[in-house]
């Protein structure tokens, strides 16, 4: 029989759980709203909000009279005033952990250090942040080797809070002889780490890795890349792209999936491999029922 596993902890996280409950509660109040931007980065999950009334939008123009729901991974600082100033009810579903960043680099500014922000320049947690800054920043990303030759007073480290540690690592190594004074935020959130881990632990033993979640999604394309590190791997959106000749000679198949993975689609994605792969045309109907799952509750 195959066996498939699947990592702990895997799916929604906490600010996700949280911007999801707050759409949903916020829809129901006022019927219809819109989120600013995807409110998360899974295409199925804002698919299925617009059928409970809530609509992304992403621009100025597009903002009506209805209320309107800020991401998990939070807006630059301008268009949240603009919002503010319109008086329509804004529920701000920021991530805490997100507006801690915010927080830090604002700190950080305003004490003068040259800002490395250690993330993709064009995510939209970045784009945020960036906008609590008014003075000297960078953005890095993996390739620091436009600083090979600089000097630095004051220099202070922000991150994407879905940056892995190895990265910080490189980047703390490469700067502190670099620089007068190293100030480090590590603002990589624990429950991407959570997930990094034990999806590592996972792919260190499987044939195959099968990870869930949105194309869009960094954490999750994190995941796949981290995976096919170990094995091969296949980084899906749904069930539907799933192909059986995958899973031919294989003995243990592992499931990950991302924080913006909804259980429903991973739920999916088991019952289908799992009949494939000729163990049981018994539907599961949690998570908890898949072998190895967990949640852990030390996020932070
Ligand atoms: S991954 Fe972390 S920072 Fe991002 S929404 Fe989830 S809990 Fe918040």
């Amino acid at each position: 029989m195959t066996k498939i596993l699947i990592a702990k902890n895997s799916g929604f996280c906490f600010g996700v759980k949280r911007a999801i409950k707050m759409a949903e509660e916020a829809a129901l109040i006022h019927k219809n709203i819109n989120t600013w931007g995807p409110i998360i980065h899974n295409p199925q999950m804002v698919s299925a909000l617009k059928e409970k009334g809530v609509e992304e939008i992403n621009s100025m123009p597009e903002v009506t009279d209805k209320a309107i729901v800020i991401r998990s991974h939070g807006i630059p600082l301008t268009e949240k005033n603009e919002l503010q100033n319109k008086g329509i009810p804004v529920i701000d579903a920021t991530c805490p952990y997100v507006s801690k960043a915010f927080d830090y680099a604002k700190l950080a500014d305003i004490e003068k250090y040259t800002i490395f922000i250690l993330g993709n320049p064009e995510h939209p947690e970045i784009i945020a942040l960036k906008s609590y800054i008014k003075n000297e920043y960078h953005i890095v990303n993996k390739d620091f080797s436009r600083f090979e030759n600089s000097r630095f007073g004051k220099c202070a480290i922000i991150c994407q809070t879905t940056q892995n540690e190895q990265n910080l690592e490189r980047l703390v190594v490469f700067l502190i002889n670099r620089c007068n004074e190293l100030r480090v935020f590590n603002t990589i959130c624990n429950a991407t780490n959570i997930r990094q881990d034990a999806t590592v632990e996972l792919a260190k033993i499987a044939d195959l890795m099968v990870v869930i979640g949105g194309k869009n999604s960094s954490n999750t394309k994190m995941l796949a890349t981290l995976c096919s590190n170990y094995t091969k791997t296949y980084h899906i959106e749904t069930a539907d792209e799933i192909e059986d000749s995958w899973f031919k000679n294989h003995n243990t198949i592992g499931l990950t999936a991302g924080a913006s993975t909804p259980d429903w689609i991973i739920l999916d994605v088991y019952n289908k491999i799992n009949k494939i792969v000729g163990n049981s045309d018994i539907i599961i109907k949690s998570v908890h029922d898949i072998p190895g799952y967990k949640e852990e509750i030390n996020e932070r």
